[in-house]
């Protein structure tokens, strides 16, 4: 019999480079990857006794018959066991780290052990193959099981692929489903030909659908960098913590701070040079092997051992690196950093909270409020534990509207009464008891949920001013709180108008107040808004006035109606006649250009009178009233408001 081994022969360089290519992929110590390189190594060195095999049997008479038995024993042994290894490759990626793993790796391999015995056997009984010096090679009696033993398991795997195919992502199914199809009809055609040796041949093939599909090191690696990217380290985060829950790892992640200013000066492409820089310094820095591309502008370094050692000693050199310059052609630029870090001590956790510990870290970094490295502890970890309760309890209201508004009245001093109120948002009750402004509105705005509360809010309070005019009683007009992230909105001035529209509200009984930081914010998009809304004869107050932020120029070119001097203002000038000095005559110059101002804060009689003589026109504090729930409100400005006034008056 003469056999053809050219297909084998150049199957087996082919599979050679995907070996290579292959070897720099995905490091994760995965199952799948593990048998991935199992599949290639059988395969491979299938292929390659099968070529010796066959130039040994045509030189029998030549090569010590000894060593042909040996390489044709192998060979028997793996060509029927790459069907194995293919099986074995199919179950991981299936059942990837479940328990039923186990036992079908177990259950399968019972066969392919059965077979190896026979093959073992075959020098005493001959019943698969026989070599000798007479005849050369000669099929035995039983050769047909060494190809059903490989039909067998395409044939699992296809059944496993096909019984478990709602588990299985639809590309991954029809690859996996594929190439026991394509390997068995290869070797159908082998049989009708046996002179062409083709075993190799399909196995190449299948193994170069799962590299190019399945394995690609493109898919596991950052494009620009060439570390590993975010996939693949949350992917290795998921592996450990399902593994070894109880093994400590730490996780650090390296954010650069305002990358986008780098690339807007000297363009992406430079950028991108900077980006591999940092990269590599970060590689030379950080724990061997275990540096990601996180995102964009973000790296994260994954310490395997909790080596508290190690993990200063990097901190340490990241933070002297970034002290120093960083050179790309002609460009040199300092690039801050900041750096979140967790560290997971062996308790319960899954991946979704790993990740959000770590850039809650990273976020608080951001914050300055803990210094550029910000380590999660405990007591940090408490913290974002309620955080994302209140993230939830905000989605909740926010998607049932059930946020309570309360109103604070504003005392106007030339009527003597109570003319306007501003609207102040309130969560009383919830399953983390009352929840108050100044930990809820941060978070409102970190998160965005800010905007559509902002929209209910104006809406109930269109609905509130309805209701009181219903009832006949008067009010100037109400303040709503924008925040900076309002102005982000594309369609805002038309979201507002068709809000208030819709409920009949005149458009002057409502005043949108915003801080000086989201003046200062987003200038442009705010001095738009304010003259949109006035031709619309929707007022317009600053609120703040005072922290600090505003430019006075840009202040005095939007025609304010109000300005609400910040309580800081107030208080600071109550022991400080050079603060007192100061804010009164700004007080006099808002006045001469024509804007009320509104005192704030206002808790005591002094204070009271201390800003009746700075001028202002009006005042909102304690000293009058606190904020009040709706019903509580009615009665108290169908007492205390314009309307009491005029039927006493
Ligand atoms: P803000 O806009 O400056 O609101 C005034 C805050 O001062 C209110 O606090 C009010 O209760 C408080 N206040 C009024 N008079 C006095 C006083 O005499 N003494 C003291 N110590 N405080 C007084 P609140 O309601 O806790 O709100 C805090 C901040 O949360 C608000 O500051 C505002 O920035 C934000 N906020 C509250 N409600 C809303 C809302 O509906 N929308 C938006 N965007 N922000 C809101
Ligand atoms: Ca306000
Ligand atoms: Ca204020």
């Amino acid at each position: 019999m003469s056999w053809n081994i050219a297909a084998e022969s150049i199957s087996l360089v082919m599979l050679g480079i995907v070996w290579v290519y292959a070897r720099k992929g995905s490091h994760l110590p995965s199952l799948k990857n593990k048998i991935f390189q199992g599949c290639l190594m059988v395969t491979f060195s299938a292929m390659l006794t099968n070529i010796l095999s066959t130039v040994m049997i045509y030189e029998y008479q030549r090569i010590p018959l000894w060593m042909t038995w040996t390489v044709t024993m192998v060979y028997f042994i793996l060509t029927p066991l790459m069907g194995l290894a293919y099986f074995l490759y199919t179950a991981s990626v299936i059942y990837t780290e479940s328990a039923d793993i186990r036992k079908v790796i177990a259950i399968g391999s019972i066969p392919g052990a059965v077979y190896t015995l026979l093959v073992l056997v075959n020098p005493f009984n001959r019943v698969l193959f026989d070599i000798n010096s007479r005849e050369g090679y000669t099929r035995g009696s039983l050769i047909s099981v060494t190809y059903i033993i490989f039909y067998a398991y395409c044939v699992a795997s296809i059944v496993i692929t096909v019984w478990n195919h709602k588990r299985i992502d639809k590309n991954i199914y029809k690859i996996l489903a594929a190439f026991p199809i394509l390997a068995v009809s290869v070797i159908i055609v082998q049989q009708m030909y046996p002179n062409v040796i083709l075993s190799g041949s399909a196995a190449t093939c299948a193994l170069l659908i799962i590299y190019l599909h399945l394995q690609n090191k493109q898919i596991s690696l950052d494009y620009l960098t060439n570390v590993p990217n975010r996939q693949e380290l949350l992917n290795m985060l998921k592996l450990m913590l399902k593994r070894a829950p109880q093994k400590e790892f730490v996780l650090l992640v390296v954010s650069l701070r305002e990358f986008r200013q780098i690339n807007n000066t000297c363009g992406q492409q430079k950028g991108d040079e900077f980006l591999k820089q940092v990269c590599a310094f970060l590689c030379e820095a950080g724990p061997e092997g275990n540096v990601y591309r996180y995102s964009g502008d973000e790296f994260a370094l994954l310490f395997p051992k909790k080596d508290e050692a190690q993990i200063i000693k990097c901190v340490k050199a990241i933070e002297r690196r970034m002290e120093e310059p960083w050179q790309v052609g002609d460009y040199c630029f300092i690039l801050s950093t900041v750096m979140g870090i967790i560290y997971h001590d062996g308790t319960e956790q899954t991946l979704e909270k790993t990740v959000n510990a770590v850039e809650y870290a990273v976020f608080q970094a951001k914050s300055g409020k803990y210094g550029q490295v910000c380590y999660c502890d405990k007591k940090m970890l408490e913290k974002l534990e309620r955080r994302n309760k209140v993230i939830a309890i905000l989605h909740e209201q926010v998607a049932e509207k059930s946020f309570e508004m309360y109103y604070q009245p504003i005392y106007c001093l030339e009527t003597g009464t109570f003319d306007y109120a501003e609207s102040l948002m309130r969560i009383p009750h919830s399953e983390i008891g009352p929840i108050y402004p100044d930990e809820f509105i941060p978070i409102a705005e970190e998160t965005g949920l800010i905007i559509d509360i902002t929209y209910i809010i104006l809406d109930k309070v269109c609905k509130f001013i309805n209701r009181l005019t219903q009832k006949g009683i008067k009010i100037g007009a109400v303040h709503v709180n924008f925040s900076a992230l309002q102005f982000s909105q594309l369609n805002l001035e038309a979201k507002v108008l068709e809000i208030i529209e819709n409920n009949h509200t005149p458009m002057s009984a409502l005043k949108i107040e915003f801080t000086e930081s989201t003046l200062a914010e987003s200038t442009q998009a705010v001095t738009e808004f304010a003259l949109d809304m006035l031709d619309h004869g929707i007022r317009i107050g600053l609120d703040d006035f005072g922290t600090g932020y505003s430019n006075i120029a840009t202040v005095i070119s939007i025609p304010f109606g109000t300005v609400k001097l910040d309580k800081s203002l107030v208080w600071g000038a109550m022991d400080n006649k050079k603060s007192a000095l100061a804010v009164k005559n700004l007080t006099k110059t808002f006045k001469e250009l024509g804007m009320q101002v509104v005192a704030e804060g206002v808790e005591t009689e002094e204070q009271k009178k201390l800003v009746a003589d700075f001028g202002v026109d009006q005042i909102q504090g304690y000293y009058y009233a606190r904020p009040m729930p709706e019903a509580e409100m009615e009665e108290f400005m169908l007492r205390n408001g314009r309307g009491a006034a005029d039927q006493k008056g």
